[in-house]
Order: structure tokens, then C-alpha cells, then sequence
């Protein structure tokens, strides 16, 4: 009996894993890694009062008396902290320490110099133009939790507190493998009229680089059980997550789903009630991962996108990149199958309103993967929904 989607999902969801694989990097080339620790400020930024801008540090009360002897100078990266004295200002700049005494900055617009003073012109409140201790972070915050995928801005904030080496998961090498004696691989001739190209193992190296790991192409082989079981079983040595595609379902020549259970992995499941990929299967040994996916090509994109990549990101305790989000139909939608449906569709954004039309997509066998071209994206729907009309609010994976 096959299992609720939703449980299917859970279940990947709850798999425990014993031994995380991370490393260190230097900041910069963690781009696009998950951080392995927390990231938590050391030291306040900035330490001490700062300007924000280019001025004459003055005393708030004493802009009362509209004019100010100059004191001194005091530049950026100066560490003279000389005190401001009723009546007088120091003249200040981006960055510079604010002068003890001073609690305000006159920005140079609003003044006219007259000799060694200045005239305001144009009054400021007090505190003006001067960065508190800790506005950009205080010492004890924490900035970036462990989990969070570093982009741009968390290197940035990484290097200001100095960290030039960061812990990162490891992404997963993800091993692919495609099974089936009509496959062709790029570039092979053909040789009869039985046999078409394979696209799965490349769609596949796409989707596990764009989803943050680190694919081993494997190629095609053959519907033959010992070369299968030998392919799958060194596959397994060299990686975390093992992906085969084809040989799940129930034909005479699918070996894929026997060589998992013979080569005594753990079967997490078997048979999920979802459409495409109902015989899809995922298998565990130890922290290493085996996923037989269904060899339609529609069927294993789309199985891929649901079992593998929250696979990739779990053994980088990574949260999903794949977006849901409602939308509105366009045109009706025909509910075919009661189990959980991953319909191809185009997706727009009108006015910050996602929605949703089939125009162009085909009909027909899980074969299609054109339907995946275009502005495409997966319309969901459970097992108990049903068919459904033009503006319907509907559940819509984003992964473009
Ligand atoms: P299977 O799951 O092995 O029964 O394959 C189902 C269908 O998917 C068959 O029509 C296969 O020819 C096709 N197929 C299997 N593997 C691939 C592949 N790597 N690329 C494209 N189509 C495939
Ligand atoms: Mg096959």
C-alpha cells in the first residue's frame, strides 16, 4: 500500500542524522554555504561614539550662543580624543571618534566659517549626525544564526567582526546514475531505433548544483542487474546521496529497487501515493542516502525536486530554497488522480498576485519535460483536492 504524500514528506523530514560533515572556509569563498555555527558579535561596532559625517563636534546646548571657536582638528583614524569645552567645537569628520564632552555633530552645511569660529546657520537636535556605541551591533548580539545560507551580507558582517575563516557544512557529493538499456548519452550514436537519448543524469547535475551540491555524473548503464548492483554499490562508497533514475517501477527489467533492498539498505519508503512518481524510493545506509527515482523524465525532475533537494539541504541542516505560494488559476484545473499532484504550469506576477495558466503545457505520459520550459512552476494539489475553477486560489512550488 502506498503512503500518504504528506507522510512521504515527513518521513524525510524526520530522518535523523548522526554525523555532520563540515569544514572551514575562508570567508569569501563560503558564498552559498550553510553555516555550522553561530555567529555572535564580539565587540560593540561602533566601540565608541562615532560622526556620521563630516562637522564640528559641539556641545547641544551650546548652539544657543550661534557662534563657536574651532578648537582643533580631529580626523578619521585619529586617536587624540580631545575634549570639547563649553563655547568651543572641534572640527570632525566621517568615521572620526566624536571628542569627549561633545554630543552633537553640526554638519559643515550648517555653518559659515568666520576665522577660527563658525557661525551656525541652521540649528540640528541634539545627538545629531553621532553613531551611538553599538548601532551597527552590540557585543553579546547574536548576528547570524548556525543554518543560515551565507550570501553577500553575511560576509560583509563576517569580516567587520574580523572572522576570516568560517564553519560551513559540506555540501553533499551527490552521485547520478540513470539506468535503462535504451539510453543514449550525449554524443553516443545510435545504434538502433529503440533507443533515445537520456536527459535524467543531466537534469539531475543541474538541479544538485543549483541546490547546493556537489554532483558526481555517473552516466547511463545498463538494465542488467550486476552492473547495476556494482555501479550502485561504488557509488555508495564515494558519496553522501546516491540518485538513479528508472528500474523502480514494476516491470521484468526493473533491477534498481531489488539491488537497494539486497545490498541491505535501510528502506525509508517505497511508493508514495503522488503524481508523477508514485514508485519513487529512498533508502538509507548509515548517513549515506540512496534515492531511486522513476525513469520518465517529467516523473524524476519533478521527484527530484521534492525528495532530492530537501535531502541535499538536510545534510547541511539548510532550510528549503524552493518556494510556495498561492495563486490564482486562470484556467480551470482537472484533477486526474487522487493522490498529490504536481501539475506543470506557467506561473506570472501581476500586481504582486501570483498566477496561474496551462497555456501550452501538453497532456499525456510523464515524458514531457518540455512542459517544464518557460516561466514553469508546479501547481500542488493533495490527494483530496479536487478539480478546480477559474479563480480558484491554488498552491503553486516555486523553483525558477
Ligand atoms: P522506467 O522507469 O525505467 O520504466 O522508465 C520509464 C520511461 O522513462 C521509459 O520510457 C524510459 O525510456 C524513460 N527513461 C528512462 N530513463 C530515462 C532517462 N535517463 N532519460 C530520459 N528518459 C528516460
Ligand atoms: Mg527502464
Amino acid at each position: 500500500m502506498f503512503m500518504h504524500f504528506d507522510e512521504s514528506m515527513q518521513m524525510i523530514d524526520d530522518l535523523e542524522i548522526n554525523n555532520y560533515k563540515t569544514k572551514k572556509l575562508y570567508v569569501v569563498d563560503a558564498l552559498g554555504y550553510v553555516l555550522a555555527e553561530d555567529v555572535i558579535a564580539d565587540h560593540n561596532s561602533p566601540e565608541f561614539p562615532t560622526s556620521a559625517m563630516d562637522g564640528y563636534a559641539i556641545v547641544h546646548e551650546d548652539m544657543t550662543l550661534g557662534r563657536l571657536k574651532v578648537g582643533s582638528i580631529n580626523p578619521a583614524g585619529s586617536v587624540a580624543r580631545e575634549k570639547v569645552i563649553g563655547g568651543t567645537c572641534i572640527k570632525t569628520f566621517t568615521g572620526s571618534l566624536m571628542p569627549e564632552g561633545a554630543d552633537t555633530l553640526i554638519p559643515i552645511e550648517n555653518v559659515e566659517v568666520e576665522g577660527d569660529e563658525i557661525i551656525i546657520k541652521e540649528e540640528v537636535s541634539q545627538g545629531f549626525a553621532v553613531r551611538e556605541v553599538g548601532e551597527n551591533y552590540a557585543k553579546g548580539q547574536m548576528l547570524i544564526p548556525k543554518g543560515t545560507k551565507i550570501d553577500f551580507a553575511q560576509i560583509g558582517v563576517m569580516a567587520s567582526l574580523n572572522i576570516a575563516n568560517v564553519l560551513v557544512y559540506e555540501k553533499p557529493t551527490v552521485a547520478i546514475i540513470s539506468t535503462g538499456s535504451e539510453l543514449l548519452e550525449l554524443g553516443e550514436e545510435q545504434t538502433n531505433d529503440s533507443q533515445i537519448r537520456s536527459s535524467n543524469n543531466y537534469i539531475l547535475e543541474a538541479i544538485v548544483n543549483k541546490y547546493d551540491g556537489i554532483p558526481m555524473q555517473l552516466g547511463c548503464i545498463k538494465d542488467d542487474k550486476e552492473s547495476i548492483t556494482t555501479a550502485i554499490s561504488d557509488a555508495l562508497d564515494k558519496s553522501d546521496i546516491v540518485v538513479t533514475t528508472g528500474g523502480v517501477s514494476v516491470g521484468d527489467f526493473d533491477f534498481v529497487k531489488d539491488v537497494i533492498y539486497e545490498l541491505g539498505c535501510d528502506v525509508v519508503f517505497k511508493g508514495v501515493r503522488v503524481k508523477p512518481g508514485q514508485h519513487i524510493m529512498v533508502a538509507r545506509k548509515d548517513d549515506k542516502f540512496i534515492i531511486g527515482l522513476p525513469g520518465f523524465a517529467y516523473s524524476s525532475t519533478v521527484t527530484a525536486l521534492l525528495y532530492l533537494v530537501p535531502l541535499i539541504e538536510k545534510l547541511q541542516q539548510g532550510r528549503c530554497a524552493m518556494q510556495k505560494v498561492k495563486a490564482t488559476l486562470k484556467e480551470p484545473f482537472y484533477k486526474r488522480a487522487k493522490k498529490a499532484e504536481f501539475t506543470a504550469c506557467n506561473v506570472s506576477l501581476e500586481e504582486g498576485q501570483y498566477y496561474v495558466d496551462f497555456e501550452g503545457k501538453k497532456l499525456g505520459s510523464s515524458a514531457i519535460l518540455t512542459n517544464m520550459l518557460g516561466n514553469a512552476a508546479l501547481l500542488v494539489t493533495s490527494e483530496d483536492d479536487t478539480s478546480k475553477e477559474v479563480g480558484d486560489e491554488v498552491n503553486v512550488l516555486l523553483f525558477g
